[in-house]
């Protein structure tokens, strides 16, 4: 079992994170009518790259939604990075 940073909690088993998606989708602009393909493409089109990834993961125990940097081939994780606005 891999361990996996979480940038609020620190080091926890990967049972406690789920994949939510890649980074870089933009989701469709609701405003307007979007086709059943638009949402499918959005929701389930994946380009499962190669070597460094950018992923939006969530802690299931402690509900934080992060960026994951890794390796997708040798599974090292490069980095964590908070979606929230932290106070400056
Ligand atoms: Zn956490």
């Amino acid at each position: 079992m891999q361990v996996l940073p979480c940038p609020f909690c620190g080091p926890r088993s990967e049972g406690e994170f789920h994949f939510a998606a890649e980074t870089g989708k933009t989701r469709p602009d609701t405003t307007r009518d979007v086709s059943a393909e638009k949402w499918a493409a959005y929701l389930f089109d994946q380009t499962n790259e190669k070597g460094v990834t950018r992923e939006i993961w969530i802690h299931l125990p402690c509900a934080e939604v992060f960026v994951m940097s890794r390796d997708s081939v040798t599974m090292d994780v490069l980095g964590t990075e908070t979606l929230r606005k932290l106070p400056t």
